[in-house]
């Protein structure tokens, strides 16, 4: 327990007081079989009512899956918009600071741009680990950004580096799982109600497959949803994308075998990486992609591109010159991309 941590302390003041929009939905939400109330249009095409602001069906579902609340569960539109919401809850404009580590997703930043906040961006060390002490000589920030297994590195941030910034850091800490459910049974979950400064974001759109509906998750105490969604858009989780995941959730067997390939994919793609003479080092990985560092990246990433493949070049990020991030594709879009490296030693 993190005695200098104060929920309360943390609010943007003018949201303290709030008294949030009220729609139709949050005003009544029983069964009933005439719904005058919200100006819909009244014939029925499968989309002509407002979507469960509150989103309970689906949040229950989830609740199910990951083991927790729905009550300590906020959706958004993408993890992206969680994101968003957390820096207005929390940050004062021109004022407040978050920290970020880098390289990471990139998204944390232009989203703090967005905000016009402070931004204190600390370089990861050698091991890709988050620099402790520097982060705690900013101890006044608001906010912490941690993503574990990190984007674009495919690490895990270490568990003893975590506890201490759990236990030290004032503000709130914001872990990032997207790529979680590829590194085994690491998740922080389990842990959250131990842990009142702690906010997870998870996402349907990596190992369920579903970036395409934009689905984020944000977990967190109690008292943090609360006023998240005090502030959330109020019908942000569309009627198609809430259908749609239900439909897709109901099957966890196909999930769970999709993640068992890409996880078998992944583990021969670093193994084919290493007999390649031109990869200077390849990066364990926790998550659905590698890195890799090559002896001239802007060359091997435009072979690929003459040669129909599209990775991710990241030579210009922080400690990753020479470096390209590399999704685990299907394993015919792997066997092809093998046999166009093998192509491009050759030549
Ligand atoms: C892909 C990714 C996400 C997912 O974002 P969505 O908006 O939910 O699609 C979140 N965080 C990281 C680090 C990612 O790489």
């Amino acid at each position: 327990m993190n005695s200098n941590f104060k929920l309360e302390d943390l609010i943007r003041k003018n949201l303290r007081t709030l008294t949030p929009y009220s729609s139709a939905r949050d005003e009544f939400s029983g069964t009933s079989s005439v719904f005058l109330d919200a100006n819909e249009n009244p014939f029925n095409n499968g989309v002509n009512r407002y979507p469960d602001p509150q989103q309970w069906k689906l949040k229950e579902r989830l609740a199910e899956i990951k083991t927790i609340s729905a009550k300590q569960m906020i959706l958004g539109n993408g993890s992206d918009e969680i994101i968003d919401l957390l820096m207005r809850v929390f940050c004062q404009p021109s004022k407040d600071k978050v920290i970020l580590c880098k390289p990471s997703y990139g998204m944390y930043k232009v989203a703090a741009q967005i905000n016009d906040l402070k931004i204190i961006e600390l370089e990861l060390d050698a091991n890709f680990q988050p620099d402790v002490e520097k982060i705690l000589q900013n101890n006044d920030s608001k906010l912490l950004f941690l993503c574990s297994p990190n984007n674009p590195t495919g690490n895990l941030i270490d568990k003893e580096v975590f506890a201490k910034l759990l236990s030290e850091f004032k503000g709130l800490i914001v872990l990032d799982e997207a790529y979680i459910d590829f590194a085994g049974d690491a998740s922080m979950v389990k842990d959250l109600s131990k842990y009142p400064n702690l906010v997870i974001l998870q996402t349907l759109s990596k190992a369920w497959g579903m970036a395409g509906i934009r689905l984020g998750i944000g977990l967190a105490s109690v008292e943090i949803i609360q006023i998240l969604n005090k502030i959330k858009p109020p019908y942000n989780v569309n009627v198609l994308t809430q259908n749609k995941a239900l439909e897709l959730l109901s099957n966890e067997e196909t999930y769970t075998e999709k993640i068992d390939t890409l996880l078998e994919e992944r583990n021969s793609m670093l193994n084919e990486m290493k007999t390649l003479s031109f990869v200077k080092k390849v990066f364990p990985s926790q998550a659905n992609f590698i890195l890799i560092k090559v002896e001239n990246a802007n060359k091997l990433y435009n072979y690929l591109i003459e040669n129909g493949i599209v990775i991710r070049n990241r030579t210009t990020v922080a400690l990753l010159e020479n470096c390209l991030r590399i999704s685990i594709g299907t394993p015919a879009e792997n066997q092809q991309l093998f046999e166009v490296l093998k192509k491009f030693q050759e030549q």
